[in-house]
């Protein structure tokens, strides 16, 4: 039986957008569908590591996507629970050196409408938004395509491969049997957005009790304030959501302040809690790709980055594998090629996650990286997505942050360094709005 396409992409979020862009690049025949229609909202933090840029490059959508009001991002700052901020830059580490020297920060509902009209602007891809998946077409045991409800009722139509990028609640994953419940995940975020407050060249974490605040400005005038908390704590809000996110943004002393004339343009956001874990991404016929494969926390920020480069790696192994004949596509090589490029990355994530209620050492660890700002760069540069972790931590970094007796001169003042003198860091600030 011939197929309606090569490749079926379900979501078109960054990893579905970027799958189809590469394929769309080579004239495969592919299909993208997305239940939402765009530009659509999605709750996030809504800040990209410098390696994420690197795909984009690749992928010939920066530039469009730069011409959208966005701030760059020069490093990230992290405030202990007592309160003292450890600053990083994205630093040249070894043979590693940032793509750009900045991560992005900017709205998702420009960033994923930009991918995906790129991936819509080549002939061979078909978009259709309101579709919403609601399982898997299957022929001797193996996909071969999807079924749900669109603009023109239900539909179905087959192809050599499905590829899930639907996000942390995958009905692809789901209908595969690779996901399960994980009650560890249950967390909650709040997002609200901000005008009115300064905020600088650095994404923030403010960590505290009963979750986390991090801050990205996406534009000249907003800042993106989300409050990453336990599902068990928010509870207690009884769905008063706005006053339980903003007496818990008041209470950090040091955002209060910064907020004193700053107002809130919005209600609330809320999205979670997310409670489930992934025992695989492939099968015959299909495949899984960004949240859809494996959910990413984002403490370490680094969902975009990973959905992006997985569109990337699958289109790669896509391309291989329409050389071959047979009808259906089953990469087997993709388990081994996602963990080896980002296995270790995704464990950090995990490991960070259960160091992070470990208050004591964690203020320990902060206070001593900010008074070691080469350490703190080196750090933060690995959460940049460009440095694999082990070419910074290794013993020398480890001898190094021990050693009671290296203290730098910026260190002496107590509180984060200034940028240097000349730093190009309001040149960085551009974006559409900033230009006005
Ligand atoms: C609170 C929060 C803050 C975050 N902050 C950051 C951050 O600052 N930086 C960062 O890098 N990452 C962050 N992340 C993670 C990041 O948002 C995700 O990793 C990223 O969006 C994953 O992209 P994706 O393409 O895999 O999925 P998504 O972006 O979730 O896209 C999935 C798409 O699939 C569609 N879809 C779902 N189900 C169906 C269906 N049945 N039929 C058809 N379509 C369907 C959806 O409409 C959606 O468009 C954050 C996540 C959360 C929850």
């Amino acid at each position: 039986m011939t197929r309606d396409f090569d490749v079926i992409i379900v979501g078109a979020g960054p990893a579905g957008s970027a799958l189809a862009g590469f394929l769309g690049r080579a004239g495969v025949r592919v299909l993208v569908v997305d239940r939402a229609r765009f530009p659509r909202q999605k709750l996030c933090g809504e800040y990209m590591s410098p390696g994420a840029l690197a795909t984009l490059e690749r992928l010939g959508v920066l530039a469009q996507v730069e011409a959208h009001p966005h701030r760059k991002l020069v490093g990230h700052e992290i405030c202990s629970y007592e309160g003292v901020m450890m600053r990083g830059r994205y630093i040249p580490v070894g043979p590693h050196s940032p793509p750009r020297p900045y991560g992005l920060a900017i709205r998702r509902t420009f960033f994923d409408h930009t991918l995906l009209r790129h991936a819509a602007s080549f002939p061979s891809v078909t978009v259709i938004e309101g579709f919403r998946v609601d399982g898997l077409v299957r022929e001797g045991g193996e996909v071969c395509g999807i079924r749900g409800t669109g603009p023109d009722g239900e539909r179905s139509w087959t192809a050599r491969l499905v590829a899930g990028c639907d996000g942390t609640a995958s009905v692809v994953a789901r209908e595969l049997g690779l996901t399960r419940l994980d009650n560890r995940l249950r967390k909650v975020a709040l997002v609200g957005y901000w005008r009115g407050m300064e905020a600088g060249s650095f994404g923030e974490i403010h960590l505290g009790n009963p979750g986390y605040f991090a801050l990205a400005p996406v534009d000249s005038t907003t800042v993106n304030i989300n409050f990453v908390v336990d599902g068990e704590a928010v509870k207690s809000a009884h769905g008063e959501l706005d006053s339980f996110y903003d007496t818990h943004l008041l209470r950090n002393l040091r955002l209060a302040g910064r907020l004193r004339n700053a107002v809130r343009t919005g209600p609330v956001l809320a999205t979670g809690p997310i409670a489930r874990r992934n025992v695989g991404c492939i099968a015959p016929g299909a495949v899984l790709c960004g949240d859809a494969a494996e959910f990413v926390d984002p403490v370490t920020g680094e969902g975009i980055f990973i959905a992006l480069r997985s569109g990337e790696v699958v289109a790669g192994l896509v391309l291989e594998a329409l050389r071959s004949p047979g009808q259906t596509i089953h990469l087997r090589d993709w388990p081994a090629r996602r963990d080896a490029e980002f296995g270790e990355r995704l464990r950090s994530c995990w490991r960070v996650q259960s160091y992070l209620p470990r208050r004591w050492a964690v203020n320990a660890i902060l206070r001593r990286l900010a008074a070691r700002p080469d350490l703190a760069d080196r750090a933060i540069s690995v959460s940049g997505d460009y440095v694999p972790a082990e070419a910074v931590f290794n013993l020398k970094f480890v001898l190094s942050f021990l050693n009671p007796f290296v203290r730098t001169a910026s260190a002496s003042g107590g509180g984060p360094p200034e940028p240097p003198e000349g730093a190009p860091v309001e040149a960085l600030e551009c974006g559409a709005e900033g230009r006005r």
